[in-house]
């Protein structure tokens, strides 16, 4: 009894939505709060039938950094084995065990042909991706459910290629955020959630407009439980340590990440991403909220340099109260092997480096890591 219970209560509050869902957050808002109502009652129900069962009111997210999964821009032998049917496949278990599962989609899915307007043809040096769009389907079946477009390749082939990227993953219930004025709203296990992902350049929400972004998140904050920023900043080439400042990369402004991370926590933020410089970085925890500064890369095939911490493939597992506090935490180890595929690592090395990072960098954190990833409050 117990156990159908709290089976349908999963089905009804879990919102893993791997259907095609309405594409107007809005639109969807009156019937998951009908959803919510009936899985508060039985969740209700469940309580009194087992008075010493915890009642599970936390939110678990598990987020990762880029995702490219292979592409046929500018030669076809970039993308996987089997047309990339097993390449989610050792991490994919770990992905789907959450509430919610985020991840950077570092380039469009897109059928376009051509070339893409950033590279000269015939060019082999210049790194742009065109991941097909059939491969939607690897990522939903991942457990993905949140995706940032917004990214220095999430134009690689125009904002046309975002745009079919929007079309290629909708249909299996991905919800998105990436050009300028867009966000996810949904509703999980009762909570109304949004996510916003920031970017550097301003054909995406513009990470370099902090006050701006403050209004934005303190407007989303208003009519959600829980507001989840993304963002895409900081230099490339191996930089693991988190400067105060402007952070330069090739004459070009990745980003303020400690003054913009702050300001959205300020502004009603419970959980920052971040990525963008394919290398882990430290966490820390702010007015109770979790920041986390990049999780690097996770899933990059065939056009990555992937040595050293560029292979490490951390997976963020956090728990966030009703109200979007940070209630638990951790960071589960994977790594990529050969051109660029994840699998789980037993030897722990992402966690370990990134409670390093988190030591040396944030010294100042209400939180601190376990060499096991474990993030603990002070
Ligand atoms: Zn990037």
């Amino acid at each position: 009894m117990l156990r159908s219970a709290s089976a349908l209560l999963l089905l009804l509050t879990a919102c893993r939505p791997n259907a095609p869902v309405e594409t107007t957050p809005a639109a969807s808002v009156s019937d998951t709060a009908v959803l919510a109502s009936a899985g508060d009652t039985l969740r209700r129900a469940a309580a009194l039938l087992e008075p010493d069962a915890p009642v599970d009111d936390t939110l678990r997210i598990r987020a990762v950094g880029d995702v490219m999964l292979g592409t046929n821009f500018p030669s076809e032998r970039y993308l996987p084995p089997n047309d990339g049917a097993e390449m989610l496949g050792g991490v994919a278990d770990v992905l789907r065990d959450a509430d919610l599962t985020f991840a950077n989609l570092e380039g469009p899915l897109t059928d376009a042909t051509g070339n893409s307007g950033k590279c000269r043809a015939g060019s082999t040096t210049c790194y742009a991706f065109r991941t097909p769009t059939r491969y939607a389907r690897y990522l939903a079946d991942a457990g993905i459910d949140l995706a940032s477009l917004a990214n220095n390749h999430a134009q690689d082939f125009g904002e046309a290629g975002r745009s079919a990227t929007v079309r290629a993953i909708e249909p299996y219930g991905i919800r998105w955020s990436g050009r300028a004025g867009t966000f996810a709203s949904l509703t999980a296990k009762g909570r109304r959630v949004a996510m916003i992902a920031y970017h550097v350049a301003d054909h995406s929400n513009y990470l370099n407009d902090i006050p701006g972004a403050a209004r934005t998140v303190a407007r989303l904050a208003q009519d959600h439980d829980i507001v989840i920023v993304s963002f895409h900043g900081g230099a490339e080439g191996g930089a693991v340590r988190v400067p105060y400042g402007p952070e330069l990369f090739l004459g070009e402004n990745r980003g303020d990440l400690r003054r913009f991370a702050k300001a959205v926590v300020d502004a009603g933020a419970d959980l920052v991403i971040g990525h963008g410089p394919h290398v882990p970085r430290g966490v820390q925890v702010y007015r109770g909220r979790l920041i986390a500064y990049s999780l690097g890369n996770f899933a990059t095939y065939g056009r990555f340099n992937l040595d050293d911490a560029r292979g490490y493939a951390p997976i963020l597992d956090v728990e966030l109260a009703p109200d979007g506090a940070f209630v638990s935490g951790r960071i589960l180890s994977a790594k990529q092997i050969g051109d660029g595929i994840p699998v789980m690592d037993e030897r722990g090395a992402a966690a370990r480096l990134m409670a390093r990072l988190s030591a040396q960098d944030f010294a100042d954190s209400e939180a601190t890591m376990d060499e096991d990833g474990t993030i603990r409050l002070r």
